[in-house]
């Protein structure tokens, strides 16, 4: 089910911050909680690594359904196809703290020649300086880019 006809700016954000969707992550706590309820009015107490192993599942489900919402990326589309290949290692990550850098590389707004010179004004064409493409973009320098390739 999708629930976005676009990945609206609060999506952009959870995205962006590694941080799943509140209301997926809602789900996640309640059925956890709903399970832990049940099994104790049968007269079972779960073990915490029991516990552990329904958190786990209901996650799993919450990925698959972050990541349909995906598949209409809306504006977003260069933020999506970054981080969506690899969302939920972005998410679980234990490293690299989103930077000033990589939330340009990630969203394309920043200091990109199509950016400064469409957008801003502050820049006479959209070439890129170091390598003398023609336009320079969050695109172009993840994926295209001579000077960034090795
Ligand atoms: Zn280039």
């Amino acid at each position: 089910m999708v629930i976005y006809k676009k990945l609206g700016l609060g999506a952009r954000a959870c995205l962006l911050a590694g941080s799943p969707p509140w209301d997926l992550e809602a789900v996640v706590q309640s059925t956890v909680y709903w399970r832990v309820q049940r099994a104790r009015a049968e007269g079972n107490w779960p073990a915490p690594p029991e516990v552990r192993k329904w958190r786990e599942e209901a996650q799993d489900v919450l990925f698959a359904q972050w990541a349909e919402r995906l598949e209409i990326p809306g504006p977003s589309r260069d933020l999506v196809a970054a981080v969506r290949p690899v969302l939920q290692e972005w998410v679980q990550r234990r490293h690299s703290a989103l930077s000033f850098h990589l939330a340009q590389i990630l969203t394309g707004h920043g200091c990109f020649g199509k950016y400064l010179c469409e957008m801003l004004g502050r820049e006479p064409t959209t070439a890129y300086h170091h390598c003398g493409g023609a336009m320079d973009t969050a695109k172009h320098t993840r994926e295209e880019c001579s000077a960034w390739s090795p």
